[in-house]
């Protein structure tokens, strides 16, 4: 079995910085043996990153991370092994990444409202198309044009609830992304779950919308997560029954603090998402 998998990075497909060739180069030199490309939204860097892995024999399956929301917060559902070319899951990322361009338009007039001229275009100068404007491609310019630091501190003063720059998503339904996922013939996953803004609560009624639409992985180990969050999550996912999953969540090397293959191993007793997995150049 595998001994180092990493299910979960971004390229410049979404809001990654790097081409997912290059990414396949870092799996293998990071000692990577089963990858996956998840970029948010969308599904055209597989191709590429399928070519990449079978030329480096590395062990690939196809993957993607889909927005959606859930009692008002969004949530990521990691998506892998699925068919890249089904209308429906098409339909549905399209449809996702469409309400990106007004949401940026609305970003930016929020930033220009407290003195932050130019941000559309500025996001757009780290993006490749205005329906993949992300938080991060404003993030990126915000670091460039001297407002913050770094990516880390844009969240805490801009683009997140309440701040400048905040603009309700308009993602799919929970309940209709894992469907979607599921009727791709993907294995939905339930991506950092120490992320959610969610009481214990709300936590209990995503597992179970979540289980109930179809979802069967839980991420439990992420670069989000303490190692206590990685006990924890591995805990709920054999309470649960739920596939453990693992991921870098890398998006750059510059930005992000592990790279692809730098994760903790998953505690031992759980059922690796991979053992239900179609996994291709074995
Ligand atoms: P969006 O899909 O436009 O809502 O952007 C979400 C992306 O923003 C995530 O996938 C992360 O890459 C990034 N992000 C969100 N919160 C943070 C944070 N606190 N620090 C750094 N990056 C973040
Ligand atoms: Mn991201
Ligand atoms: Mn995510
Ligand atoms: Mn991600």
């Amino acid at each position: 079995m595998y001994q180092n998998p990493d299910l979960h990075c971004h390229s410049h497909f979404s809001d990654g910085t790097l081409s997912p060739s290059a990414l396949a180069q870092m799996a293998v030199e990071q000692g990577v043996d089963l990858w996956a490309l998840t970029d948010h939204d969308s599904v055209d860097g597989l191709a590429e990153a399928q070519q990449a892995a079978q030329a480096l024999g590395l062990a690939w399956v196809s993957g993607v991370e889909v927005s959606v929301q859930f009692l008002g917060e969004t949530i990521h559902i990691v998506g892998l092994g699925i068919d890249t070319q089904h209308p429906g899951l098409l339909a549905l990322l399209a449809a996702n990444r469409h309400c990106r361009i007004p949401r940026a338009q609305a970003m930016a007039a929020q930033l220009e409202a407290v003195g932050i001229a130019g941000a559309y275009d500025g996001a757009m100068r780290y993006c490749q198309a205005p329906e993949l404007l992300s938080r991060t491609h404003f993030g990126r310019f915000l670091v460039e044009s001297g407002h913050c630091a770094n990516v880390a501190e844009v969240f805490r003063h801009y683009l997140t609830e309440g701040k400048p720059g905040y603009m309700p998503p308009a993602w799919a339904s929970l309940a209709d992304g894992v469907t979607a996922i599921g009727a791709a013939g993907g294995l939905a996953v339930l991506a950092h779950p120490a992320r959610y803004k969610l009481d214990a609560l709300q936590m209990d009624a995503l597992f179970d919308a979540f289980t109930q639409a179809g979802g069967r992985g839980l991420e439990v180990s992420t670069s989000a997560h303490h190692p206590h969050e990685i006990s924890h999550y591995a805990q709920q996912a054999q309470q649960r029954g739920l596939l453990a999953s693992c991921g870098s969540d890398f998006h750059s090397p510059e930005e992000s603090r592990w790279r692809l293959g730098e994760l903790p191993p998953m505690p031992a007793g759980l059922v690796p998402v991979w053992s239900a997995l179609p996994i291709s150049a074995d």
